[in-house]
């Protein structure tokens, strides 16, 4: 973590705290903001090889003077528990995932369990980032169980956005804009994942603010065959799916051969 605010650290906490619950080693270095980019560099060379340690994670976004993706690219994919080195984004495009995203992992599992397969639905995903938006589609359209749906990815870009998100069976909200899924751009029946984490100001909160995903539950929720709330829903997913690629993690060491 470089120079996290303390919602950040919040939340960064909480997941240490599930990793040393699951009897997991946790250890998280902070480094001041100010911090330059080869210091970033240097602490993941010292990770990578560190045999108490199966995965590493960056906090993203990173402060805005130091290159994420040169950050990203230094971390061994074998221990790129979040999948964001381009070899693991690559793998999961190839149809061949090793480690995918935390958020979308969780997502598509969260689909599974609760009994919304996403085979042969269309799936509607708002936001392109590639932390959410392009891993859960190329996810999602790989030939494989639990995937197999007719993806459409919207974005800024896109025009006429509550034509499309009306054609979902399973919409997924990650564009980071407080309750901007209205109930007029969802049709009944529709699954709603919620990707998104936005503080909104609540002056009568002690700490002033509270979260609100992109979708604007109460009218949603009422449309909605199932939909996931904020906080609560997919965050806990990200953190447990954190957990399981680490345990995969730790089994390719043990066995490489099943990195193929
Ligand atoms: P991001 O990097 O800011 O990307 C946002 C994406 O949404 C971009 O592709 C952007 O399009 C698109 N977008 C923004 N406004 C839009 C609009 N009005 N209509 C259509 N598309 C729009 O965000 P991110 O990192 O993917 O995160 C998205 C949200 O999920 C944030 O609230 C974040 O906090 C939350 N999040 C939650 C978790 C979790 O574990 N719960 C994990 C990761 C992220 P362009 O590409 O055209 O700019």
């Amino acid at each position: 973590m470089v120079g996290a605010d303390r919602a950040t650290q919040v939340d960064v906490r909480s997941m240490d705290k599930a990793e040393t619950e699951a009897g997991m080693l946790s250890d998280t270095p902070i480094l001041p903001s100010e911090s330059t980019q080869g210091e970033v560099l240097r602490l993941i060379e010292n990770l990578n090889p560190d045999d108490r340690l199966h995965g590493i994670l960056v906090q993203l976004p990173l402060p805005d003077h130091i290159d994420e993706n040169t950050i990203i690219e230094a971390i061994n994919p074998i221990k790129d528990v979040d999948g964001l080195h381009p070899i693991n984004m690559g793998r999961l495009m190839a149809g061949r995932p090793r480690f995918v995203s935390a958020t979308p992992a969780g997502i598509q599992q969260m689909l599974l369990r609760s009994g919304y397969d996403p085979e042969g639905k269309h799936v509607v995903v708002c936001g392109r980032s590639n932390i959410v938006g392009k891993p859960i589609a190329n996810l999602l359209m790989q030939r494989m169980r639990g995937a197999n749906a007719t993806v459409t990815v919207c974005h800024t870009r896109t025009k006429n956005l509550p034509e499309i998100t009306r054609q979902a069976d399973i919409l997924i909200a990650a564009i980071g804009q407080p309750n901007y899924i209205t109930a007029d751009m969802v049709s009944d029946g529709v699954v709603v994942i919620d990707v998104g984490v936005n503080r909104v100001d609540a002056p009568e909160r002690k700490r002033g603010y509270r979260l609100v995903g992109d979708v604007d539950f109460d009218a949603v929720s009422q449309k909605a065959e199932a939909i996931t709330p904020v906080p609560g829903g997919v965050g806990p997913m990200t953190i447990a799916m954190l957990l399981s690629n680490t345990v995969n993690a730790a089994r390719y060491v043990i066995h490489p051969d099943t990195t193929h």
